[in-house]
């Protein structure tokens, strides 16, 4: 990943920067380091319509089926003055579990795109096993669209777009790629078929039976 100050890399087990010093203590000094479950669109700041989030819904279901390990994932809120779009990027990506349909998708295979519409600023965050497909250029160009959506208020066109642009980066490279799971996280017996979460946070998805109405007789 990339450092959230400097944007120099960091490695999965490096904790501190090696360019600026940055280190994750600080983020979770901030935001704590405790898993925190989330949807995969948390609209904190209220940028979105219904007709907006429904619709991003759909295609980020499509992007989970083309891609069966990655998912994609955003946050639009305000932040306060002391953390940033990118750090609050790099955090969700360590510390978030996010609801997506497949409790197995991995946060490496995960990507962020955080929009702070107060500040006016947004930054796209990658996980480890993807960050090698996209190029800064690639990253830039994705930017300038995001940018050029929420200048006129289009949030969901934003997201839309960008997530988009996303599948089609990973399609180019899904083919020399291995998408391979890892064989430690294929271990785990019971929970890999879909009886537990893997992640800690997930929410079930099924209800207990009390909230049923009972039948009438
Ligand atoms: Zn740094």
């Amino acid at each position: 990943m990339k450092c959230p100050r400097c944007q120099a890399s960091v490695l999965s087990e490096q904790t501190t920067c090696s360019a600026c010093g940055f280190s994750a203590t600080l983020l979770h000094n901030l935001l704590g380091n405790q898993w925190v479950r989330l949807e995969r669109i948390t609209d904190a700041a209220h940028c979105l319509r219904l007709e907006d989030t429904r619709r991003l819904e759909i295609i980020l279901d499509d992007f989970e089926r083309s891609f069966p390990q990655a998912f994609f994932a955003t946050y639009l809120g305000t932040l306060p003055k002391n953390l940033n779009v990118a750090e609050l990027g790099f955090w969700l990506l360590n510390q978030g579990a996010f609801n997506t349909h497949s409790v197995s998708r991995r946060n490496d295979f995960g990507m962020v795109l955080v929009v702070d519409p107060t500040e006016k600023t947004a930054c796209i965050t990658l996980g480890y096993a993807i960050e090698s497909c996209f190029s800064p250029k690639v990253i830039a160009r994705m930017m300038q669209t995001v940018g050029s959506h929420l200048r006129k208020g289009a949030f969901g066109t934003a997201i839309e777009a960008t997530c988009l642009r996303a599948g089609e980066v990973l399609r180019k490279h899904a083919r020399h790629m291995q998408w391979q799971p890892d064989a430690a996280v294929m271990a785990d017996s019971v929970s890999d078929i879909g009886l537990q979460p893997l992640r800690g946070g997930h929410r079930s998805s099924s209800r207990s039976l009390a909230e049923f109405p009972a039948p009438r007789t």
